[in-house]
């Protein structure tokens, strides 16, 4: 059935080969069930302003604790779920939990955290996606700026018409358009403008690199700018250190999000973190005294 390299003209399935297979069978047998079986949960990563401190927002991430499979990371089973068109359904799900989740976060804390969500290629084909997005805002009584869809460039680059009407719908109903993964992609920077986001995240890719590599640091910098000339907000993935933290900072990133902070962590674990995270800037405010 399949063509290959090998001698004889077709593919020679090896134990490898044949058990990844398998892998990806299971995997896709168990996407359709998942839902139902309640395997799914999310977790949050908090965004930090590199100018005030305070954390102004959390991304939603999927995570899928399959009870034949065990815990499966996103890298591994969103595209599976992409091809079949399981992202559907599973994504709609993501979108309604973060919702939820995260206006309980907002009355708890009592201010306006954004709450991010990832959106694949595949939902944003599909022509109910803004009405979702309405009826979730208003189920939950969600101020429609506090969500924020991210997209990567490849969905702008495919130049889908469709697409394009479903972005200008979504940002016509004030709900936020970032774009995740920035750098990786083939956009260029007239799609960037053409299509009017509302935020670039700097790949983690050139965030880990940038101490070592003056490449990842240019592209950095130049994202940075990029922003700030087109008046929207950067915010820089992967942050893990704090050398990351004070190079990004020096260069007027606006926000942060990275290991360094915290890894993801359910949401019931969010108020505690982000206390903490804040009593640190708190702390040296009073510590200062009365400077300034
Ligand atoms: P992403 O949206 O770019 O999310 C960032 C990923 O980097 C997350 O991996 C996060 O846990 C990880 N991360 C955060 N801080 C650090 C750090 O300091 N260092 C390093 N090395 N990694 C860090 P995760 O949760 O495994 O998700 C991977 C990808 O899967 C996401 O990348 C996103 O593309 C996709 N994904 C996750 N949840 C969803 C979802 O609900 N829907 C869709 N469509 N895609 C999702
Ligand atoms: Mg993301
Ligand atoms: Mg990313
Ligand atoms: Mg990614």
């Amino acid at each position: 059935q399949m063509k290959s390299e090998g001698r004889n003209g077709y593919q020679t399935f090896t134990d490898d080969m044949a058990s990844a297979s398998t892998r990806k069978r299971q995997l896709e047998a168990g996407l359709n069930h998942a839902l139902t079986l309640n395997e799914m949960e999310l977790v949050y990563q908090p965004q930090i302003s590199l100018k005030s401190g305070r954390v102004t927002g959390v991304e939603a991430l999927l995570r899928w604790r399959s009870g034949k499979l065990g815990l499966v990371a996103p890298n591994e089973f969103i595209p599976l779920a992409e091809e079949s068109g399981m992202i559907v359904p599973i994504g709609e799900w993501v979108l309604k939990t973060a919702c939820r989740e995260g206006r309980a976060l907002q009355l708890e804390m009592g201010r306006a955290l954004t709450i991010a969500v990832n959106i694949s290629p595949r939902q944003f084909q599909q022509d109910a996606l803004p009405k979702t997005v309405r009826e979730t805002l208003e189920e939950n009584e969600l101020d429609p700026a506090s969500l924020e869809l991210e997209i990567t460039e490849n969905i702008l680059v495919s130049d889908s018409p469709k697409a394009m009407t479903i972005l200008e719908k979504v940002r016509s109903l004030g709900v936020r358009v970032a774009i995740d993964d920035f750098g990786t992609g083939f956009s260029s920077m007239s799609y960037i403008m053409r299509f009017r986001v509302d935020r670039l995240k700097i790949d983690q890719s050139f965030v880990r690199d940038m101490a070592v590599n003056e490449d990842s640091l240019a592209v950095t910098s130049a994202v940075i700018a990029l922003a700030a000339g087109l008046h929207i907000t950067v915010v820089a993935e992967g942050v893990e250190s704090e050398a990351h933290r004070d190079l990004l900072a020096s260069k007027g990133c606006d926000e942060a999000q990275g290991y360094f902070y915290s890894a993801p962590v359910p949401i019931e674990r969010m108020r505690e973190l982000i206390r903490g995270l804040e009593v640190s800037i708190e702390s040296l405010a009073g510590g200062l005294g009365g400077v300034g």
